[in-house]
């Protein structure tokens, strides 16, 4: 029997669904029940009655998210050792100083953060509805976690509040340069060009467009270009290509990776269904207190 035929029976045994995130290395997207940004495969499974075990194809920080909405089903991270750069560059003790520091202040989590940091928080954000969650906290001072750049985008969006923002970054999407971007205006002078919020602000400054991995699929398929590069983890190109066959889509210079994403492969995949670990664990306590912060975000959308 193959590889893809173990995963797949193992998977029907099992009672269980893959989810890969759109960064994740193609034949791991290719063999996934949901491929999508990572509060969209939460709440997908969340959604799933007649299944018992999640398989989470990503980073850390999600598979947490996914136990958060999903509380009765087992969450699996095949590779335990995926973890997020940008979520671990902020603690609970460097939020709750913050918080003590600006009484009154309201803390705007973005969801690459540790289920600890959701649970302190008073709403959590995605790169999608990060600046509408903003605008619509009831309070004028802000508290944002960790995203320095998604962070000034936000600002820029809603300049009526006051929002200090954590220094934290994603050293892949930072990666992306606004010379790069000039070069791509020189040599496909009719190419569209996609960042993502995690980008530097003059890498911002400089694109067509700002979008979220989801938002670059959607713009993507409505978009006029038949050429589009994009500022974000090369992952995506994948589902690019494959969702519109008749367009181009190239990486913004050279193709940024993120090696955390391509930890996992279909042999950990198989391996973690087989012996349905390493599971996230997260106590009762902590998962209400970050569920709170994320059903709160879906109230102020
Ligand atoms: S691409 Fe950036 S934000 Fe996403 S997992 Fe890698 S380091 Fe974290």
């Amino acid at each position: 029997m193959d590889l893809l035929e173990r995963i797949t029976r193992l998977k029907e045994q099992k009672k269980a669904i893959i989810l890969a995130h759109n960064y994740q290395r193609p034949e791991v997207q290719d063999l996934a029940d949901f491929v999508g940004d990572s509060l969209e495969l939460a709440r997908q499974a969340a959604t799933l009655k007649d299944c018992r075990l999640i398989v989470f194809c990503g980073v850390r920080f999600m598979a947490e998210t996914a136990s958060i909405l999903s509380p009765e089903k087992k969450v699996l991270l095949p590779v335990s050792e995926a973890g997020c750069p940008l979520a671990e560059m902020v603690t609970p003790e460097q939020v709750k100083a913050m918080r003590e520091k600006h009484p009154g202040a309201w803390v705007v989590s973005y969801v690459n953060t540790s289920a600890e940091v959701k649970a302190l928080s008073d709403v959590c954000c995605t790169s999608a509805n990060a600046a509408s969650v903003v605008r619509n906290v009831p309070v004028s001072k802000i508290l944002f976690f960790p995203d320095r750049n998604l962070g000034w985008y936000v600002q820029q969006r809603v300049p009526e509040k006051e929002i200090l923002v954590w220094d934290g970054f994603c050293f892949v999407h930072e990666r992306f340069t606004a010379a790069e971007v000039k070069q791509v205006r020189e040599k496909m002078p009719d190419a569209e060009v996609l960042a993502h919020p995690e980008c530097l602000p003059e890498v911002q400054k400089l694109a067509d467009g700002i979008y979220s991995t989801s938002g670059m699929l959607k713009r993507a398929r409505q978009s006029p270009a038949q050429k589009i590069v994009v500022a974000t983890e090369e992952g995506l190109l994948h589902r690019l290509k494959k969702e519109n066959p008749g367009k181009e889509f190239y990486s913004l210079g050279t193709a940024k990776i993120c090696p955390n994403m391509k930890k996992t492969n279909l042999e950990a995949v198989r391996l973690a269904l087989e012996r349905e670990e390493p599971a996230i664990n997260l106590s009762e306590e902590l998962l209400q207190s970050a569920r709170r912060a994320l059903e709160r975000m879906l109230k102020f959308l």
